[in-house]
C-alpha cells in the first residue's frame, strides 16, 4: 500500500514542504523539495534518520557541577535514549578540555562523546 509522509526540510531557510511517497518501504517519490538537498534530506530521515546528541556529565573536582557533552557525529535517532542512559553512568574528573573523548564508540555506533568546553580543576561551590 502507498504510504505518504510530510516533511519540514531544515537544510536551509527556505523550509520547503516535502512529501515523500513510499510502499513497503520502499520510496517511490519525493516531490515540493526546492532542490537535490532536500531530496537527500528526506530520503535520510526516512530511511536513517540521525541527531546530535548533547547532554551534560556529572563532574568531580571541577568549577562546575556538570560538564556539557555532545557526539562528535549524529548518532542514529533510535538509539538516543539508550545512548543518554549509558552516558548516566559516566563520571568525569576535572580537568578536561573542549574536545576531549569522553566515551569511545557509544553502543558501537562508532561515535565517540566528546566535551563541548573546557573545564577545570576548582570548588563547584566557588562559582555558585
Ligand atoms: S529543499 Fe532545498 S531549497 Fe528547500 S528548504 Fe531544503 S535545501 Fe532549502
Amino acid at each position: 500500500m502507498k504510504r505518504s509522509h510530510n516533511f519540514t526540510c531544515i537544510v536551509c531557510p527556505m523550509s520547503c514542504q516535502i512529501e515523500l511517497i513510499e510502499e513497503d518501504d520502499k520510496i517511490l517519490e519525493v516531490r515540493g523539495n526546492g532542490c537535490k538537498r532536500g531530496e537527500e534530506y528526506v530520503t535520510e530521515e526516512f530511511t536513517n534518520p540521525v541527531r546530535m546528541l548533547t547532554t551534560t556529565i556529572p563532574v568531580q573536582e571541577g568549577r562546575i557541577a556538570m560538564l556539557p557533552v555532545r557526539s562528535e557525529r549524529p548518532v542514529p535517532k533510535n538509539l538516543l535514549r539508550r545512548c543518554m542512559k549509558e552516558l548516566s553512568k559516566v563520571r568525569v574528573k576535572a580537568p578536561v578540555r573542549c574536545g576531549d573523548m569522553i566515551y569511545e564508540n557509544i553502543l558501537d555506533t562508532g561515535v565517540s562523546i566528546i566535551s563541548s568546553r573546557d573545564l577545570s580543576i576548582g570548588n563547584c561551590s566557588e562559582v555558585r
